[in-house]
């Protein structure tokens, strides 16, 4: 194992030093914290925590709208900033929150200290805006944390090994901070606070019954999330599977368990065969003739097109790829020269369970409940656990809801939760 596959290794890089089990690393998102008196109270549930006897890690986003207004700014300084530079002033979105979220601790009485990225040892690659940790040197949290202190860690960012630059981790990159802290510390776990209050059945906006799960495994939750449920970040639930860090996604605003994110063992002891049900409409189908398109993957790749789905068949390819990259697509596409088309008129349902596995009869009754609303799924693929497919993007809605109520997932869950 070398140190720069950290993020993706499926094994657990512990610090020799961790106090494994009684870390609790617990991360609050940039809505969490937009605001003094919000601050306040994300210092009260650490500071909880703490009382609990538990080792308290506190990971915080920047500050509501923080990260997006000082990217403009910079757009306004200088059309393509040089990155090195972008990452100097992104950071400090994160350092301000943090240093904020540390005095508030004082405040109520506890020490507590704010480290950098670099000061917490997360060291990275070198490529700005989009770094890769490769190692967490956690020497000055574990002193804090013998000092009975609360250490936050300002999310999003590191130092780079070779050229020992701040770097950033990608928007949302926070979670990935947060993850992989609670990877390097052995945290038993690692919880995610945020302004919803966990991973749902369906989006409730579309679906009134949508209940809230109460565990998913890291399976399904990868596969809902790279359906177009927008909770968690896809490479932190990747990085957390491959640690075996359990994640817990609950509300900052309330006191409710929100939904464990866990092995499949554990997740299997609620019974449910199916997760919940995802859509987006936010994706373009491409049908590419194959003749000619042999190194599609490798052109769409060097463009960097997010491809979703690809599926082949004798004579053509058809993939998905989000609406955002279409200019992108398009002129890899010409660059190819191939012959294709594009369908921007679909969006995709995807049903999502471990459960199918072991269930053939669930892809019957999906499409038995399509038919039944007289529409005719396209560009149908699947995995052992996911079937999806595409409808027009008006009847999305009607589709989800169809499929939510004809497995029954609002009804309750089984079993209590795996905490
Ligand atoms: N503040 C950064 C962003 O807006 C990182 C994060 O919120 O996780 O992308
Ligand atoms: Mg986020």
């Amino acid at each position: 194992v070398t140190p720069t596959e950290f993020e993706t290794v499926p094994a657990v890089r512990r610090d020799a030093a961790g106090a494994a089990g009684n870390v609790v690393v617990m991360k609050f998102g940039g809505t969490s914290v937009g605001e003094p008196a919000l601050i306040r109270r994300v210092a009260r549930r650490l500071v909880d925590a703490r009382a609990r006897g538990r080792d308290v890690v506190g990971v915080v986003s920047a500050m509501g709208h923080t990260t997006d207004e000082l990217l403009a700014l910079a757009r306004e300084i200088a059309p393509t900033p040089p990155a090195r530079e972008l990452d100097v002033l992104l950071s400090v979105g994160e350092r301000i929150s943090c240093a904020l979220v540390a005095m508030a601790i004082h405040d109520l009485g506890v020490e507590a200290i704010s480290l950098t990225g670099s000061q917490a040892g997360i060291v990275t690659d070198t490529v700005h805006t989009k770094a890769r940790i490769v190692e967490v040197r956690a020497s000055r949290i574990h002193e804090a944390l013998r000092g009975g202190r609360i250490v936050l860690v300002a999310g999003f960012q590191g130092v780079s090994t070779h050229t020992k630059d701040i770097t950033t981790l990608g928007r949302g990159g926070s979670d990935i901070t947060a993850v992989a802290l609670a990877a390097a510390l052995g945290a038993g776990e690692c919880e995610i606070n945020t302004d919803v209050d966990g991973v749902y059945t369906a989006d409730p906006r579309l679906v009134a019954e949508a209940r809230r799960l109460r565990s998913v495994s890291f399976e399904e939750m990868l596969e809902l999330a790279a359906a177009g449920a927008r909770v968690l970040q896809l490479r932190s639930v990747e990085f957390a599977r491959n640690h075996g860090v359990r994640l817990h996604v609950r509300s900052t605003f309330g006191d409710e368990p929100g939904t464990w994110i866990v092995e499949e063992d554990e997740r299997m002891l609620e019974q449910a065969m199916i997760a919940g049900v995802a859509h987006t409409v936010e994706e373009a189908v491409y049908r590419v003739d194959h003749a000619g398109a042999a190194d599609l993957a490798g052109v769409l790749a060097d463009a960097h097109v997010n491809v979703d789905t690809i599926m082949q068949t004798g004579s053509e390819i058809v993939f998905s790829a989000p609406l955002d990259d279409r200019p992108r697509t398009a002129e890899a596409l010409e660059r190819l020269g191939a012959t294709w088309s594009e369908f921007d008129h679909l969006g995709k349902v995807s049903l999502v369970g471990a459960g199918m596995k072991s269930h053939p009869a669930i892809a019957a009754r999906t499409f038995a409940t399509v038919r039944e609303l007289g529409l005719v799924p396209s560009f149908v693929s699947t995995t052992p656990i996911r079937i999806a497919f595409y409808v027009p993007k008006d009847e999305v809605e009607r589709t989800v809801a169809a499929l939510h109520d004809a497995f029954a997932l609002g009804a309750a869950e089984p079993a209590p939760e795996p905490a």
